[in-house]
């Protein structure tokens, strides 16, 4: 590596390994449980349908399916999307527009590279995702976290800072429904708060959507694009976590004029997203095969974050809190105690369990007692005893 930096442009050498990534590394393949991954479940994957559709496609719409086709989506596939999303509760309006693109994480970098310029001010909820975060400091972003607890980003905090400071926000990300990583979801006050603000302050809104199509129980709160009356809003969304995240097919759907110049930053990029995916996933909305996989992920995220939350109550009530997420893939554990979760990895997985260490969600230097643990991946009997190694590892810890 050493060798090429001089060669290296600036923006590249910014690109730090991640220790904790090389640590998790070297999990894989061990027999470790790992709580570390973002995985959906393969068991939600509908094989046999796929395949079909797949042959089928390459077979009868070859000609199209296996070309080159525009930059932001195959044609009739928007006109799926716009259905998709209309029976989901998000009407696209007549200024908007939809652009296609290769997973949400290009959707977020691409908006980070139309949006942000040096020194730009974005908002993120804190914690946050982390590929959001990397996405934005890319572009030079200057990051603010304002915290969530059980009802979302707490969006009088943010009131608050806009009214006291002189700063000029330009945007706010927000992934509003079972967030990735904390698990909580912003509710339908702070919503209509934070689109308030957004009017007020004049700034836009990214609302990262991964989750908002499987909650577990009751319905999720209007998606902030469904209330959006002044075009602030640019909804990200994905087939990752409702049909299967190798397809990389996400989307952004957000006024016209923006789509445009996003469409533009894309081209440079990679010319267009997998014509053959985008043609496979509009048959299987068709099919109702989309629907089907967000009904066994429901069904089957629900029980194992069950599994999980009843095996924390057990056997770590007295070492850490957490939330319930409604949706989603991931619980937000947070110690009773001023422990670094980076430095108890070693331990953990010395005890066969691993984790994503808090602190790299966060913005600012808090959550280094908070970790991230996946429930979609790992089977009800790795949850179970995975926890069980968890809290070993704390106590240990602890007494050392
Ligand atoms: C999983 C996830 C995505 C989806 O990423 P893809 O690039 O579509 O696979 C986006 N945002 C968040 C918060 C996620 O957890």
């Amino acid at each position: 590596m050493d060798k090429y930096v001089r060669f290296m442009a600036k923006r590249t050498r910014r690109l730090a390994a991640s220790e904790i990534r090389e640590l998790l590394k070297l999990t894989e393949g061990k027999d470790i449980i790992s709580f570390a991954g973002g995985l959906p479940d393969p068991a939600v994957f509908m094989r046999e349908e796929l395949a079909e559709i797949a042959k089928e496609v390459i077979l009868t719409k070859g000609d199209k399916a296996l070309q080159y086709s525009p930059t932001k989506g195959v044609t009739p596939f928007l006109e799926t999307l716009k259905e998709f999303m209309r029976g989901h509760g998000t009407s696209v309006t007549d200024d908007d527009d939809i652009i296609v693109t290769t997973g949400a994480q290009e959707g977020i970098y691409l908006i980070s590279k139309t949006f942000i310029d040096d020194g730009d001010i974005a908002i993120t909820e804190e914690p946050t995702y982390l590929a959001a975060i990397q996405s934005m400091r890319f572009f030079k972003g200057k990051l603010i976290g304002i915290p969530v607890d059980e009802k979302g980003m707490r969006t009088e905090e943010l009131e608050d800072l806009l009214r006291t400071s002189q700063i000029k926000v330009k945007l706010v990300y927000t992934n509003s429904t079972s967030q990735n990583p904390s698990g909580t979801t912003m509710s339908l006050d702070r919503r209509r708060h934070l689109l308030e603000l957004a009017s007020r302050y004049d700034f836009m809104i990214v609302e990262d959507d991964p989750y908002g199509y499987f909650v577990f129980e009751g319905e999720r709160p209007a998606s902030l694009k469904s209330l959006d009356k002044e075009g602030r809003v640019l909804y990200v969304s994905s087939f990752s976590k409702i049909l299967a995240p190798g397809l990389r097919i996400g989307w952004v759907a957000g006024p016209k004029e923006v789509i445009r110049v996003i469409e533009m930053g894309k081209q440079n990029v990679d010319l267009h997203s997998s014509t053959l995916s985008q043609y496979i996933i509009m048959e299987a909305i068709k099919r109702g095969i989309v629907d089907q996989t967000i009904e066994k992920a429901r069904a089957l995220y629900k029980i194992k974050r069950d599994l999980m939350i009843e095996a924390l109550e057990e056997h770590m009530r007295d070492l850490a809190t957490w939330n319930k997420p409604i949706g989603g893939m991931f619980v937000m554990v947070k110690l009773n105690y001023d422990i670094d979760t980076r430095k108890l990895l070693p331990l953990a997985i010395q005890k066969g369990v691993a984790y994503v260490p808090g602190a790299p969600f966060h913005v600012s230097s808090n959550g280094s007692n908070t970790m991230r643990l996946n429930y979609s991946y790992p089977t009800p009997a790795q949850i179970r005893d995975g926890v069980r190694r968890l809290a070993e590892a704390i106590r240990e810890f602890r007494a050392s």
